[in-house]
């Protein structure tokens, strides 16, 4: 699993230079959010912090809290890491009250202004209405665009404001009825965690593309997270998923489950397994940690080579690498070491220095490479930046041979549900085949795991065309949804004199 809590950027204190210290994670798609909920809990806020914490991996530009204390809402917004800003006693005691939804966010929808963060809150008449997000709509333009006609007056650029406004004026009576009403207009991504002043909301998609699971304290307290990390540290048991198009109401009364929805098959997002979830979550009700590895067997059957060393490049290819070295039989080493105190520092802005930025924070490991042929196994290929500088290090480093062999099939579509990916004509797989990209990052030979393959990984029999059973439209094409903003184009999308 990589760490994206570590800075991705070093800059000089005098504004000299820019380098990468994270240069292995800079070209991954970026998973975009992780929400957390809880009711009816002494240490609400307190356990939304260490929830949040658990769920960083998600977003780490910025986290929000909502907060009900019987009387009135509280909330506290910040950028950057859960970490750095909720670590005090003050902090958590401006935080009243035994019900919270929390956020991370890496942006997608909506620029990086705190007036972008989550949670959102709204005073609807049925009262005080907060709501946090992770998905992304795919008509979340068009429905603005109804909307700021009829009068909608909008203080974020974030999809998950058009939410807010299409409860706010949907014309059903009850608050769970204009939910649904709400829900029922939006395409697109969504998991979703919401707070009233009697109730916890969580509901997903249809499709289930985004994962939220369902967990509980021991004295019964019932909780809402993206994936199960957040339960765990907390010491929360996990009881089940959220289920695709299911919408879970919790009171003081117990829980409730409504499935308004006309059923689908569900659709959950296939790289979720491969790399956005941490690795000790269990998603679709599957150990990610075990899917990662079975994903680096099911690449060893298709695709092994002769070599002497199996290498992962870390940290997402690791579980993937130990598969792989254990079904061919080649030993697992750690080739490439990584330091874990990279932080501001000088840099000289000479290209010699800027150049090794690599190496400030990953290492060849010289002694498990030199004079071998080398297996380097890695998550993805997105633009390719990343997989040059790797097998550079490896040939620097003595390799006799290189073999890239990635644990997804090649990335050729942008994600529209809330990752952030680069344009399709930025992806290297999009604008080249295998043998190119090859000669591009100057490996003897590179291989990905088939779409077969990977369903294999993640307990299937093979992907079926008709009806697939995940998400895996960043690999096929084939997308769960309607794409309505995008065949809107961008013209109409100026409703906001604001910078962020
Ligand atoms: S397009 Fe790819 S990253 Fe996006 S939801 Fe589908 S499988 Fe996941």
């Amino acid at each position: 699993m990589m760490d994206k809590t570590a800075p991705s950027t070093l800059k000089d204190l005098d504004g000299l230079d820019e380098i990468s210290t994270n240069p292995f994670d800079d070209d991954k798609l970026k998973e975009e959010c992780g929400v957390f909920g809880i009711f009816a809990n002494d240490d609400a806020a307190a356990h939304t912090v260490l929830g949040l914490h658990a769920l960083q991996h998600r977003g780490q530009e910025a986290a929000g809290i909502v907060t009900y204390d019987g009387k009135q809402f509280h909330t506290q917004k910040r950028m950057g890491h859960v970490a750095d800003n909720f670590n005090s006693q003050p902090m958590i005691e401006s935080l009243p009250g035994r019900n919270a939804i929390g956020h991370v966010r890496y942006s997608t929808t909506g620029g990086s202004a705190l007036r972008n963060v989550q949670p959102l809150f709204a005073d609807l008449s049925s009262g005080g209405f907060a709501v946090a997000h992770n998905g992304n709509l795919t008509n979340a333009w068009a429905l603005r665009k109804v909307l700021v006609d009829k009068g909608a007056i909008f203080q974020s650029t974030m999809d998950s404001e058009v939410l807010i406004h299409l409860i706010a004026t949907s014309t059903y009576l009850s608050l769970a009825d204009r939910v649904i009403d709400a829900l029922r207009r939006i395409e697109g991504a969504y998991s979703v965690v919401a707070l009233t002043q009697d109730s916890l909301v969580g509901a997903r998609d249809p499709l289930g593309v985004r994962p939220l699971v369902l967990g509980q304290l021991a004295d019964g307290c019932y909780i809402f997270a993206s994936e199960t990390c957040a339960l765990d540290i907390i010491g929360a048991e996990y009881i089940r998923d959220v289920e695709p198009g299911e919408i879970i109401t919790i009171t003081k009364d117990g829980l409730k489950s409504d499935k308004p929805f006309n059923k689908v098959k569900a659709r959950p997002c296939i790289f979720e397994h491969v790399y956005f979830s941490r690795p000790d979550s269990v998603t679709d009700g599957k150990s990610v940690y075990t899917v990662r590895k079975d994903i680096g067997k099911e690449l060893a059957k298709e695709s092994s080579v002769d070599a002497e060393v199996v290498i992962p490049v870390p940290d997402s290819g690791t579980p993937a690498a130990i598969g792989f070295a254990q079904e061919a039989g080649i030993p697992f080493e750690l080739g490439i070491i990584r330091n874990h105190y990279v932080g501001r520092t000088f840099i000289e802005p000479s290209d010699q220095i800027r150049n090794l930025g690599v190496k400030l924070k990953h290492n060849a490991n010289q002694c498990e490479i030199k004079g071998k042929r080398v297996i380097l196994v890695d998550d993805s290929i997105v633009r390719g930046t990343t997989s040059i500088k790797i097998v550079d290090m490896m040939r620097q480093a003595g390799a006799s041979e290189v073999h890239m062999r990635i644990a997804s099939p090649p990335t050729t579509n942008s994600c529209f549900y809330g990752v952030d990916t680069p344009e399709k004509d930025k992806l290297l797989a999009s604008r080249m085949d295998v043998e190119a990209m090859a000669d591009h990052i100057g490996a003897d030979s590179l291989a990905f795991i088939s779409i077969d393959g990977l369903y294999r990984a993640v307990g299937e029999d093979s992907r079926d065309n008709d009806t697939p059973q995940y998400c895996d439209a960043c690999f096929t094409g084939d997308y769960p949804t309607k794409l309505t903003d995008q065949e809107l184009g961008e013209d109409d999308r100026q409703y906001s004199f604001l910078t962020d």
